[in-house]
């Protein structure tokens, strides 16, 4: 049994833009609550909470060589990484290199909505990027 809970906070999908990203999700009866753009990840980000504490999060690049743009270019758009939303975030990280997890950035970063977010590389998870997202001052 772990001693950390994670829930689902969100679904990143990498769309071409926000905008027309978020039609389908507009046609759902869903509301936009947040743009942010996140400069150190050259994304912009639109939020849309399902109503559950669980939101769809639509990302666009903000420059080619972001992540994102790169992802588009390689698969087009669709499910980018899921993020479950964590306490402890560096206890945890602490215990996946103990397990040796490959992690894509071991110093948690700033990430939309006032969060520490570590991501871990698809090696690891059977081949989807996982963000883990702590709240600032948790
Ligand atoms: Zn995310």
């Amino acid at each position: 049994m772990s001693k950390f809970k994670f829930e689902l906070d969100h679904i990143g999908i990498a769309v071409s833009e926000l905008d027309g990203g978020g039609e389908f999700y507009k046609a759902l009866g869903l509301n936009e609550n947040s743009r942010e753009e996140v400069t150190s990840e050259k994304v912009k980000t639109s939020f849309f909470p399902l109503g559950n504490r669980v939101n769809i999060e639509l990302l666009e690049g903000t420059n080619p060589e972001s992540p994102i743009a790169k992802y588009l270019d390689k698969r087009g758009p669709g499910i980018h990484h899921i993020c479950l939303r964590v306490q402890h975030l560096d206890e945890l990280v602490a215990q996946l290199k103990e397990k040796n997890v490959q992690l894509i950035n071991e110093v948690p970063k700033d990430g939309a909505h006032h969060c520490r977010v570590v991501f871990i590389h698809p090696k690891a998870t059977g081949g989807v990027l996982i963000e883990l997202s702590e709240k600032k001052g948790s």
